[in-house]
């Protein structure tokens, strides 16, 4: 047998899958082959598998570097469900425990030994490996070797020690992380030999992105996850450790199942909402940007943002944690005025040096555009990574095309009645008191300092308030007012305004989109009729159409994954290691009525058919379409 077709099938016994995703195929045979490989892949790609089936396929034990200790135990424990030989070294685990995994691979009873970058740089580590038979050397988030992102980990340098000690180990190196400076550095400071870069798309066709303008944003994220995911896994990030505890509890208040994460809490509670989010079905995880890096949880159904990122990459990253499954999910972010405001003044006022404040700058930027484009956002965000894309049919701008208008004339009088009440009284105002007068209400304030009497009083009645906030924020945006965060948010025209003032430049403008009007992505995972059939095709792994929901399917999935959580409960497990949401939904909608049938299903591999088979079969049966089934044990 050659050694592609091991590799195939490894991926169908062991892991159920029917095909290599990707260019996984040609990955698995490079090291299969004993070259050196760096693999950059956008989260939830398969990069799992580009080291896990060489190590099956090779001689002896595959070690995998893993920068989080928290999180090896559930790899092992998804691997160990599949029936391999996966064990980890960390120091969350007894002496026991620990001369035991030392025994077993010395002893040649191991496939995959997962260990953290400081414990396998200890002489003791590398001289139990110095006595196993090693098949090959991965090293996960490989971009924490560079200096200038924001993973950096000291001990990530010291791996290059690996390529003199095991010189005729293939060795891989894979990251999310897409950029080509990153990518040199990987190479250079790991010193890997010759190696096959590997580059994916970044292009993640089953998250659906959704911008939509920040108005009352707790209450629209409620009103998201009620009406949109109800009982499911999500992610919502905020800036500040306060608006986590607010946001999580407020959410609480309202039955649904949050929990906090930040860095301000103690470890035990951190690592004990960590393992909740992972374990149980149906946890909001709202968080900092603390939270995220290898939590590989396959259905994350979305990603929300209450506050704006720091740059697209940010952006990306977070958002990419939704849908690994490959079923539909949604990255959802309001934003607003005091988005911008906000991040800029934070680094305004920062220490860093000019040149990162313009780098900071820049990025910034690139994410508002993104913000306010009219255009495809996958389109944007492809294209800011340097992949050439067509507009996607899975974004809200192109479910729904906003508009455009011409504000130039509205960018006018919104100058203008900066300018005039700033030169009237000698100082400047905010917002909420220029809109007023455009719109001529006499408020007490406008009173106080005889504002009705400016030429620009009531010359913006034909707008209303919202719509001012909306020109406001893209006049913001845009540079043509400042927001003096100093002193009370008051606006201040810029060098730039001048030229609108003078009709010397047009400003078209984003209209204002009531975005409750798109429909959603995903209110369940097997309710694919909302999913273009194009997209479904990508996304099912059989490549098949998926056929319309009947009911039963959905009450059948939902049979399923009550099972499933006890099975996982009993085994002390996270639930998707038992099977994915994408397997149950498989089964759902095929309804395998024997273990032939059965094993066919994307995810279903040897051993699972053996332990699950007969419980799963006996579920399907029971639950005969156009019969309710029996609620779940
Ligand atoms: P990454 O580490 O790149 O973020 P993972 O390795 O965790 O991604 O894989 C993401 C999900 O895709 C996992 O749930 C995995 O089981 C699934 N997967 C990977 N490769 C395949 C494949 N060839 N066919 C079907 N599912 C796959
Ligand atoms: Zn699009």
């Amino acid at each position: 047998m050659d050694e592609e077709d091991e590799a195939a099938r490894i991926l169908r016994e062991v892991f159920g899958y029917p095909q290599f995703r990707g260019e996984q195929r040609q990955i698995v045979a490079h090291l299969i082959a004993g070259g050196d490989a760096l693999v950059l892949m956008p989260t939830g790609g398969g990069k799992s598998l580009c080291y896990q089936i060489p190590a099956l396929a090779r001689d002896g034990m595959g070690v995998v570097v893993s920068p989080l200790i928290a999180l090896m135990q559930d790899q092992v424990a998804a691997l160990r469900e599949a029936g391999v030989r996966a064990a980890a070294l960390n120091s969350a685990m007894s002496w026991p425990q620990v001369q035991e995994t030392e025994r077993r691979a010395r002893a040649g009873e191991l496939d995959l030994l997962y260990v953290a970058p400081e414990r396998l740089l200890t002489e003791r580590c590398l001289s139990l490996l110095d006595r196993c038979r090693l098949a090959l050397v991965a090293i996960d988030e490989a971009h924490c070797v560079s200096q200038w992102g924001h993973d950096f980990r000291p001990e990530y340098l010291q791996l290059a020690v690996l390529a003199d000690r095991y010189q005729s180990v293939p060795r891989i190196a894979l990251t999310a992380t897409a950029d080509i400076a990153t990518r040199k550095e990987m190479i250079e400071r790991l010193r890997l030999r010759d190696p096959r870069v590997f580059v994916a798309s970044f292009d993640r066709p089953n998250i659906r992105y959704r911008i939509a303008e920040k108005d009352t944003p707790r209450r629209q994220l409620l009103r998201f996850i009620r009406e949109e995911h109800p009982g499911e896994s999500g992610i919502v990030y905020c800036l500040s450790r306060a608006s986590v505890e607010d946001t999580a509890a407020q959410l609480a208040r309202e039955g649904i199942d949050a929990l906090p994460y930040h860095a301000g809490l103690d470890s035990g509670t951190r690592e004990d909402n960590q393992r909740r989010f992972i374990r149980d079905d149906g946890i909001v995880m709202v968080a900092t940007i603390a939270f995220g890096m290898g939590i590989d949880k396959p259905d994350v159904r979305f990603v929300a943002h209450l506050d704006l990122p720091k740059s697209i990459e940010g952006y990306y990253q977070e958002t990419g944690r939704a849908g690994r499954d490959g079923l539909p999910a949604d990255a959802w972010m309001v934003y607003g005025l005091q988005d911008v405001v906000q991040q800029r003044r934070m680094i305004d006022q920062s220490e860093a040096s000019a040149e990162y404040k313009r780098v900071a700058t820049a990025k910034l930027d690139a994410l508002l555009g993104l913000c306010e484009t009219t255009q495809c956002r996958r389109v944007r965000l492809l294209d800011y990574f340097g992949e050439d894309s067509a507009p996607c049919g899975n974004c809200d701008n192109c479910l729904e095309r906003p508009q455009e208008w011409d504000g130039t004339v509205a960018a006018q009088k919104l100058l203008s009645c900066i300018a005039r009440c700033r030169s009237a009284t000698g100082f400047g105002f905010g917002a909420q008191h220029v809109i007023d007068i455009l719109r001529g209400n006499r408020t007490a304030k406008v009173e106080q300092f005889g504002h009705e009497g400016l030429s620009t009083f009531g010359i913006g009645a034909d707008l209303e308030v919202a719509q001012w906030r909306s020109v406001l924020r893209q006049l913001v945006m845009l540079r043509l007012v400042e927001v003096d965060t100093e002193r009370y948010s008051v606006l201040r025209l810029t060098a730039a305004s001048r030229e609108v003032l003078r009709g010397e430049r047009a400003i078209w403008l984003r209209r204002a989109v009531d975005r409750d009007a798109v429909r959603p992505a995903s209110r369940r995972p097997v309710d694919r009729t909302r999913v273009t059939a194009a997209q479904a095709a990508r996304v099912l792994s059989d490549g098949s159409v998926p056929a319309a929901d009947d009911g039963t399917h959905l009450a059948l999935f939902e049979t399923l994954r009550a099972w499933r959580l006890q099975v996982a409960r009993e085994h002390g497990v996270p639930a998707y290691t038992v099977f994915h949401d994408a397997t149950l939904e498989e089964i759902a909608r095929r309804r395998p009525g024997s273990t032939a049938e059965l094993r066919a299903v994307s995810g279903v591999g040897a051993v699972k058919l053996e332990r699950y088979g007969p419980a799963v079969l006996d579920l399907v049966q029971g639950a005969q379409p156009g019969v309710t089934p029996a609620p779940a044990p």
